[in-house]
């Protein structure tokens, strides 16, 4: 009989937390926006390398980059799976 009571009560408690914990996430972001006298420029620009894909010419970022081992010992970086898979079949063709 009880039961289903203390479970909506359990219920509302955990609803109330997680909207003050929302709350407080929200007043974190707004307040993290807020001081915008600092220069924005302490990181480089796109935080990351840009490397060229081989096969269409395109630049990615790094560590959003497909990478794959050359037979040269290096890495080459691919924007999708279809340009790695063309150079690995590339290089996988005796010359
Ligand atoms: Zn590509």
């Amino acid at each position: 009989m009880l039961g289903w009571m203390l479970r909506l009560l359990l219920l509302f408690l955990l609803v109330r937390a997680l909207m003050l914990l929302l709350g407080g996430v929200v007043r974190g972001i707004v307040k993290a926006s807020r001081p915008q006298s600092e220069p924005p420029s302490r990181q480089p620009l796109s935080g990351g390398t840009l490397v060229q894909d081989p096969v269409c010419g395109t630049y990615v970022l790094q560590d959003r980059a497909l990478s794959l081992r050359t037979d040269a010992g290096g890495t080459a970086f691919f924007c999708s799976e279809r340009c790695r898979s063309t150079y690995d079949a590339q290089a996988a063709r005796p010359r």
